[in-house]
C-alpha cells in the first residue's frame, strides 16, 4: 500500500477537470531535464489511455538527446519553435497541467501565454515555496520527483489500471534523474514499492538506466576529461569545488546540449568536498548548477547569489555578466556563506 500524501479534495478537484476536458496542455520548466520530460510525458500517456485525444506536451526549449528515445518524444512541441502553435494550443487548453516547476517564471515565455489562458490548471511539483498561479496546487516537497507524484495522483483517482507501460518507461525515468539512480532522495521505502509496480507493467528499468547514462558522444567525454585535469578548483578549506566553462571551450569539444548534465557532480566523490558548482557560459547568460550532500542548502546559496532557487542538495541560477564575474561571485559567496559554517559540515570535516 501507497500512503495518501496529496490532499483528497485536490485529487478530487483534478479528477473532474480531467473528465470533464477535452483539450489539454502540458507544460513544463525550461531545460526539461528527465523528471520534467518523463512527468509530463508520464501524463500524456495516462490521458489518452482515459480517451482524451486532444493532449499537448509542450516545453519551453529543446532538451537533451539522451531523453529523446522516451515514448511520445515526437509529439512534445518545443515552443521555440514553434510559439504560435504553442500559444494556439495554450489558449484553445480546458487545462493545463504544470509540472515539476513553483513558479512561472521557470517556463520563461511561455508564462505569459499560460497565465493569460482561460484554461483550469492544475500544478503537480515537488519544489519548495510554490506560487499560487493555478486552480489546484499540489505541491510536495518531500517526494522526490514530480514523475512519482504523476504515478500517486493517478493512483488516488483509482485508475492505475490506465497506466501501461509506455506511461510507466517515462515515470521510471523520472524517478530515476531526479534521484541520481536512487543514490540521493531517495530512502523511502514506497519508492521501491512503485517501482515494483512499474516492472510489473513491463518497464525494464536496467535498459533505461543505460538509455539514460551510457549513450554520450565522444566529445563528451573528452570535455569530461579536460574538465577534471585542467578546470576543477578545489577549495578544500570550504569543503566545494567549481567548475567553469566557457562557449569557446564548449565548442572546442563540439557540444551539444546535455553534454555537460552530471558534470557538477564530479567533485563530490572526493572526499571531504560537500559542495560543488558548475558554470557554464551560454550565448546570452551564464547557468549556474549547484549540489551538496549533507545539509549545506545550497538552494539559498543560489538564491542569494544566482537569483535562482530549486531543493537544498540540487539548484540552479544565473548570472548576467561575464564568466569572469560570475566566478567572482561565486568566491565571494563562498567566503560570506562559508559551508564551514553550517552545523552538518563541520560534523562531516
Ligand atoms: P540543474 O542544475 O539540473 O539545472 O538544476 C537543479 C535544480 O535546480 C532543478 O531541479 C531546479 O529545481 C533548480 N533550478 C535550476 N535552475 C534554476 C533557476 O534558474 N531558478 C530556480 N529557481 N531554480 C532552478
Ligand atoms: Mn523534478
Amino acid at each position: 500500500m501507497i500512503t495518501k500524501i496529496i490532499h483528497e479534495d485536490k485529487i478530487q478537484k483534478a479528477h473532474k477537470y480531467i473528465e470533464k476536458g477535452e483539450s489539454f496542455v502540458i507544460v513544463t520548466h525550461v531545460s526539461p531535464d528527465g523528471d520534467a520530460i518523463g512527468s509530463a510525458l508520464g501524463l500524456f500517456h495516462f490521458l489518452n489511455a482515459y480517451g482524451k485525444e486532444n493532449v499537448s506536451v509542450i516545453v519551453p526549449n529543446d532538451y537533451p538527446n539522451f531523453l529523446k528515445w522516451m515514448p511520445g518524444t515526437k509529439d512534445v512541441t518545443i515552443y521555440e519553435k514553434y510559439p504560435e502553435f504553442s500559444e494556439q494550443l495554450i489558449s484553445d487548453a480546458d487545462v493545463i497541467f504544470c509540472l515539476d516547476f513553483n513558479d512561472p517564471k521557470r517556463i520563461e515565455k511561455l508564462a505569459d501565454p499560460v497565465l493569460k489562458s482561460e484554461a483550469r490548471k492544475v500544478l503537480i511539483d515537488h519544489h519548495l515555496h510554490p506560487v499560487e498561479f493555478c486552480n489546484v496546487t499540489m505541491s510536495y516537497p518531500n517526494i522526490s520527483s514530480t514523475s512519482e507524484m504523476v504515478f500517486r495522483f493517478i493512483c488516488r483517482m483509482g485508475l492505475f489500471d490506465l497506466i501501461d507501460k509506455n506511461a510507466a518507461e517515462c515515470i521510471y525515468t523520472g524517478m530515476m534523474t531526479d534521484t541520481g539512480a536512487f543514490t540521493y532522495n531517495s530512502n523511502h521505502p514506497e519508492i521501491y514499492t512503485i517501482i515494483g509496480e512499474l516492472i510489473k507493467l513491463g518497464i525494464d528499468k536496467d535498459l533505461i538506466y543505460r538509455r539514460i547514462n551510457q549513450v554520450y558522444s565522444e566529445g563528451r567525454l573528452r570535455l569530461m576529461g579536460y574538465v577534471l585535469y585542467e578546470k576543477m578548483k578545489v577549495h578544500h578549506d570550504m569543503q566545494a569545488a567549481m567548475i567553469a566553462l566557457s562557449v569557446e571551450e564548449l565548442n572546442r569539444f563540439n557540444y551539444q546540449t546535455g553534454d555537460t548534465e552530471g558534470f557538477v557532480n564530479l567533485p563530490l566523490s572526493i572526499e571531504g568536498v560537500s559542495f560543488s558548482v558548475f558554470i557554464r557560459e551560454d550565448s546570452d547568460y551564464i547557468k549556474i548548477s549547484l549540489r551538496s550532500v549533507g545539509d549545506f542548502p545550497c538552494n539559498e546559496f543560489a538564491a542569494k547569489y544566482f537569483n535562482g532557487g530549486g531543493h537544498k542538495n540540487a539548484s540552479g541560477g544565473e548570472f548576467y555578466g561575464t564568466l569572469e564575474d560570475a566566478i567572482k561571485r561565486f568566491e565571494q559567496g563562498l567566503t560570506e556563506f562559508n559551508p564551514n559554517n553550517t552545523e552538518d559540515f563541520i560534523k562531516h570535516k
